[in-house]
Parts: C-alpha cells; structure tokens; sequence
C-alpha cells in the first residue's frame, strides 16, 4: 500500500485521545503525526503531558511520546502537518463548534467525537453499519460553507451504540420499531479523566447523567433518518423512553432495553427470527473489509448472565454490540441487555471507522 495519510489528534491527552493515539499506533492507513490539546499541555512532549495520567495500560506509542502537543485552539498550526483531525476535545459546546468549523475552513477535515456538531443539519452523525448513505450530505456542507477540502463527520453519543445496531437490523429486515424503554448502565470511563468523582463511584450508582437521556432519546432519530434538500432530515420514530445512570464499571456500556413493535401482532417476529436477524447482520464496512470492522457487528450469547462488561466488552476488537438475555416482554413485545466498549466502539475506534470509511468513499483524496 502506499504511504499512510497523516492524522492528528486534538484532545490527545485526554481520555478518549489516548485511546486514538493507541489504536492507531499501527493503522494500516493512518499514522498519527500531530497531537494537539489545551493550551496547559502544550508546549510540553506527549509523554510527558500525559505523564501522570496515562490510562490504556500499555506503552505509548514511540512515533507519538516525543512529538511536541500543539494548542488545538489554533487550527493554522496544523496545516500542513495533517490530512485530517480526529476531534477529541472537551470544551464548551459553542467553542468546539466554532473549532471544528476553523479546522475545515483549513481544508482540513474533523471526524469528531465531540457532541457540538451532533444536530448541525448538514454533518452527517454515523454509524458506519447504519446509515452510511448520509455521507452524501457532506458535499452539501461544503457547499454550504464554501469549503473546498474541509468537511465535519460526527460520532453519535456513546450509550447509544450498545442498542443502535440490532434496532436498525431489525428495522431493516422489516420489523419496525414504535417505542422502546431503555436504562443505560454506562461505565466511569464515559465521564473522561477524571471524571466522577470515586467517592460517588465507589460503592453506588449515580442515577443522572446531565443531557445523556435527551441524546439517547433523540440521537437515534437523525441516525435513522435521511438526507433531502441539502439536510439530515430526522425519522419519525422509534418514540424512546430511557433512564441512563452511571456504575462503578471502567469501560463498557451496558443498556436494558424493552421494545414495541410496530406490526400486527401475527406479523410480530419470534424471538428465534429476531435472533437469525442480529446474527446474520452485516453492512458496508464488512463489505468494505475496513480495518476496525468487526466481522460481526452484533453478537448473541445465550448464557443466562451475560454478557457483562469485563468479560464482553473486547469482543470483536470492542467494536461488537454483544447481546444476552433475548426474551418475552410481558409490557411490551421483546426485552433484552446489550453491551458496547465506550471508549472503542462508542468513542475511537468508532471514530477511526468513521475515517476508514470516508477514506475508502474517497473524502480524503484531494
Ligand atoms: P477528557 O478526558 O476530559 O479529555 C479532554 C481533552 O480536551 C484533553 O486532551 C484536554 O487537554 C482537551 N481540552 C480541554 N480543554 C481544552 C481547551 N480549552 N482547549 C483545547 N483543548 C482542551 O475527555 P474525553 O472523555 O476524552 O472526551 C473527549 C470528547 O469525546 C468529549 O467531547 C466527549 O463528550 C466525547 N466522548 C467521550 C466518550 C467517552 O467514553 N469518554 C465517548 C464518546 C464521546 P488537556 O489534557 O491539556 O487538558
């Protein structure tokens, strides 16, 4: 293959870019040559910004710990340094809007983590399995802007990854969803570093996540929706319901969820017909063969307790939905628990996807 496309990080010291920087630390496509954060890191060498709170667990990457972190409020000092930025940052939501549209003003295109740009109407919010076809609306935003190379491509929120997946399957194989109830059980490590406080954490669960149950609620509208007239235009339903609380878990979401269908009730699927569905769903990054692609996008275990977060949460690379306890709801019509890694699957590696996904469409060639 030729020479990978250079990347940089903002955000790169904090939670979610310690993990961009370790898995793309041997990227077949991509190589990190840019690291940027808060004006207090930079200046400083990666190693050494980072040096009390690295959290992966493994070394940091060679080709990163010496490269110097740049102030990420000054998007001219990437130019020419990066193809593209991962964004990672934890600001304002007003600042990293105005960030990521300066990074692309640049011709440099951000594929963000953050939840600023999330329901701007022309940034596609993907799930590569989902709705790939909303990549059509980025030459619409160019437009829009009068960008020439610059783009935004976001990432939804992280719990909603644990349950989007096998409802679009179920969708798309004809099963329509009308409400769902969901309770969210998400990991400390979806609060950044340091995030809670353990004297919350330890021993309790903390049953507020300020604007988690608004994104889980209305999020999945704009993923299931369609592009027309230049915009995402959101989809009329699932209608859900969710209840989304904080557990002394390090990484992986877990979700409870009870759903409706939207069909006769001699329509309705059985349990072993919805299990046939999530199994044998696979989408365009499978096609594709992207490298961060799990080979199966949904998994089913049938152990009565499972799955749970230490023993699922790397399944497939920590790309999978990992999915137990299918059965009967005697409120509604199916209820099942549903598991993603946060900070793989809900937050880098599902941003890396993202890329690999724009770089196979061709985004990032001229
Ligand atoms: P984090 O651990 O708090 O890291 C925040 C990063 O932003 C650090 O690199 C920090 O740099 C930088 N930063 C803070 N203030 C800045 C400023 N004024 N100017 C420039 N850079 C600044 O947060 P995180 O958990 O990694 O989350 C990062 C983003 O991903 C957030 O938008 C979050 O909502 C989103 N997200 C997180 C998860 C998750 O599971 N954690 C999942 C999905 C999405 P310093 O180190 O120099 O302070």
């Amino acid at each position: 293959m030729s020479e990978k496309i250079k990347v940089g990080v903002l955000g790169a010291t904090g939670m979610v870019g310690q993990r961009y920087i370790k898995l793309l630390e041997n990227h077949p496509w991509f190589e990190v040559s840019y690291v940027a954060a808060s004006p207090r890191s930079a200046g400083k060498k990666y190693k050494d910004a980072v040096a009390n709170r690295w959290l992966i667990g493994a070394e940091i990457p060679e080709g990163v710990a010496d490269l110097t972190v740049q102030d990420a409020n000054d998007e001219k000092a990437a130019l020419g340094k990066c193809r593209f930025v991962f964004s990672a940052l934890e600001m304002g939501k007003d600042e990293i809007k105005a960030l990521e549209a300066a990074y692309a003003a640049e011709g440099i295109p951000v594929v963000s983590n953050a939840s600023a740009n999330r329901w701007t109407e022309d940034v596609p919010m993907l799930i590569p399995e989902i709705n790939y076809s909303h990549l059509d609306v980025i030459a619409d935003q160019k437009k829009h802007h009068g960008w020439d190379k610059g783009f935004i491509a976001v990432k939804p929120n992280c719990s909603l990854q644990t349950y989007m997946m096998p409802i679009f399957a179920l969708q798309k194989a004809g099963y329509p969803i009308k409400r769902m109830i969901v309770t969210t059980l998400q990991a400390t490590s979806g609060a950044g570093y340091p995030g809670v406080p353990s004297f919350d954490m330890i021993d309790n669960i903390v049953p507020y996540i300020g604007g988690e149950e608004e994104k889980t609620e209305k999020e999945c509208l704009k993923i299931l929706g369609t592009v027309k007239d230049g915009k995402i235009e959101n989809a009329p339903g699932p209608l859900v319901s969710s209840t989304c609380t904080r557990v002394p878990v390090i990484d992986g979401h877990t979700a409870t969820v009870s759903l409706e269908f939207d069909l006769p009730d001699d329509k309705k699927p059985s349990l072993a017909e919805i299990e046939r569905v999530w199994t044998s769903f696979t989408s365009v990054p499978q096609e594709l063969k992207l490298p961060s692609a799990p080979e199966h996008p949904i998994v089913v275990r049938h152990e009565e307790n499972r799955p749970q977060p230490r023993r699922d949460r790397d399944t497939e690379k920590g790309m999978a939905c990992v999915i137990g306890r299918l059965r009967e709801c005697p409120v509604f019509d199916v209820k099942f628990v549903a598991l993603s890694h946060n900070t793989k699957r809900g937050a880098a590696l599902g941003g890396i996807l993202n890329a690999e996904l724009l770089k196979a469409k061709g985004f990032f060639e001229n």
